[in-house]
């Protein structure tokens, strides 16, 4: 069964970042449409959310490599910025543990500051604007 299905993949695009993201959002919106049953919008999401879904798996099967990673390369290239703020609200939350992150009061610089170092002064490697801040 394992095999028969790498040899069906070989040569086929398989499954990137644009695929699982139609995949995603295709389930969602099909989801939502069974919110908006009986009205015409519940009927456009359903159809649109199966349109995502069919296409993420048109687009693993397809033997156009080329063209999919191109695809694959302008979605990523359009969602940098999002994907960029959620990669640094992790971040921020991880962080959130062991520091504390202030803003220079002067530049609005973001200062990380390990905790638990009572009142130390924190100089802001930007402007070196110096304030007093409990760690
Ligand atoms: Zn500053």
């Amino acid at each position: 069964m394992k095999e028969k299905l790498i040899r069906f993949m070989q040569g086929r695009y398989g499954v990137d970042s644009f695929s699982k993201f139609m995949l995603i959002s295709g389930l969602v919106v099909v989801m939502l449409s069974s919110f908006l049953s009986g009205n015409i919008l519940g009927v456009i999401c359903y159809v649109a959310g199966w349109f995502l879904v069919i296409f993420c798996y048109f687009r693993m099967f397809s033997r156009n490599i080329t063209k999919r990673y191109a695809e694959n390369q302008t979605f990523l290239a359009k969602t940098y910025k999002i994907r960029s703020f959620f990669q640094g609200q992790k971040n921020v939350w991880k962080l959130r543990k062991t520091h504390h992150i202030y803003k220079c009061p002067n530049c609005k610089q973001k200062i990380r500051i390990p905790r638990g170092k009572g009142k130390i002064e924190i100089r802001c490697p930007k402007c070196s604007t110096t304030f007093i801040k409990k760690s």
